[in-house]
């Protein structure tokens, strides 16, 4: 991929309008996680050190095209201002002549934040004149926002094909990390990969089968590949009609020598138990399950197993909790993931919402790792080797 990044180009004295992610955690009206606003600011600083005058996008939650007031960016904008030690100005909407006469009084050096894309239905239909429109407020666009490179919006794709653009400080560090790991990846190779369901996955386990030494299994998913492998795995998560799916993927990975590993044990609970902090929790064998148990974790013979694999790895990378992390008796494969993760030698690299919320759960410091990457659904799409609608259009339209 070539794609010129925003040192690349000329942004001084001009409008500049980036698209970033702000898609943070709100607890009460206040940001309860800033790590996203956080990986923002280099982009904002360069910009500002350029005297440019800045416009910001961002969405915000599914507010599924209505304004829903718990969704504002007013916590976002708050949070900016105390972390760049400058006021940021949060408009109301982001089209209309409001917010047109604001960006025409922008000076340089100032920093416009606009309302909640998805506020618009328009957004992520990429309509066109709604794309015209946001584009209308910038000489440049820059894509910040790697949560969403793989969306094909206005706010992404739409403006990138109407302004000359280029990528933002922290879209140029995931692709730089990624790149590095799928052409020259530290051997062997392992992938741990868990979370609830086969089908966001297929694609990545596909193509870690053809290029990775080892691949861990946990989660739903590993339950689906239980039971392609005939084990009992009674009212489990799993995915009945993805059970011949798994067996291909099996034999696959026999052929592609990739050593598939799937849990020997699991912690369990009753069907009907209530999951909260005191459910009773079993931990059991694989081939011993009553059919009246369900998996919600990889048990400890499993848990040290995986540990050594990651121990003696050149490389993991990691998506998807591997039990019912939110739950603290099926919390402790995660947890021995996570920490196997973070003591390792291997260069590391994590991405996915639940796999970064269980780190935070967990209290494991995200500084352990190689890499944490931003973007969940964006990051597995990269690692497919599919093309990034988004980035595909930076490209098309480069500055
Ligand atoms: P990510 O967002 O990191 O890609 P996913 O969205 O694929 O991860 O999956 C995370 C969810 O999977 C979590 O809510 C977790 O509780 C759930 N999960 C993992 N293992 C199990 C299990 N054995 N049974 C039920 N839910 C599980
Ligand atoms: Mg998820």
């Amino acid at each position: 991929m070539k794609l010129k990044t925003i040192r690349d180009i000329a942004v001084k004295n001009k409008r500049v309008l980036v698209r970033a992610d702000f898609n943070v955690p709100l607890v009460n009206g206040k940001v309860s996680d800033d790590t996203r606003i956080r990986q923002a600011l280099p982009t904002i600083k360069f910009l500002l050190e350029q005297n440019a005058k800045i416009i910001l996008l961002s969405h915000l939650g599914r507010p599924h095209g209505r304004v829903v007031a718990e969704l504002r960016l007013d916590p976002v904008a708050e949070r900016l201002t105390k972390l760049l030690k400058i006021k940021v100005q949060k408009l109301d909407d982001c089209v209309g002549p409001e917010v047109q006469k604001k960006v025409s009084e922008l000076k340089n050096g100032e920093i416009l934040l606009l309302e909640n894309t998805r506020f618009h239905s328009q957004e992520t239909e990429n309509e066109k004149n709604f794309a015209n429109e946001l584009a209308s407020y910038g000489d440049i666009f820059i894509q910040d926002a790697f949560g969403v490179v793989h969306r094909a919006h206005a706010s992404t794709v739409g403006v990138a094909l109407r302004l000359p653009s280029a990528v933002g400080l922290l879209v140029e560090k995931e692709i730089a990390a990624l790149t590095q790991l799928f052409e020259q990846p530290k051997k062997p190779l392992v992938l741990v990969i868990g979370g609830a369901k086969i089908d966001t996955k297929i694609g990545v386990l596909r193509k870690f089968i053809e290029k990775a030494d080892t691949i861990l299994l946990g989660g739903g998913l590993a339950n689906t590949f239980l039971a392609a492998e005939g084990f009992e795995v009674g009212a489990s998560l799993h995915e009945s009609s993805k059970i011949e799916l798994a067996r291909e993927l099996l034999l696959e990975a026999k052929a592609a020598n990739c050593e598939l590993v799937l849990p020997e044990d699991a912690v369990c609970a009753d069907v009907d138990a209530e999951l909260n902090a005191t459910t009773p929790a079993l931990d059991l064998r694989v081939d011993a399950l009553p059919f009246n148990l369900k998996i919600l974790d990889i048990g400890a013979r499993t848990q040290s197993r995986y540990s050594e694999i990651i121990k003696r790895a050149g490389t993991v990378v990691w998506n998807g909790p591997v039990g019912l992390f939110e739950c603290f008796p099926f919390a402790g494969g995660t947890k021995a993931i996570a920490e196997a993760c973070a003591s390792a030698e291997a260069t590391t690299l994590l991405g996915g919402g639940d796999t970064l919320e269980a780190l935070m759960c967990l209290d494991i410091p995200i500084q352990k790792f190689t890499h944490i990457s931003t973007g969940g659904g964006a990051m597995l799409k990269f690692l497919e080797g599919k093309e990034l609608p988004a980035l595909a259009a930076v490209e098309k339209h480069t500055a």
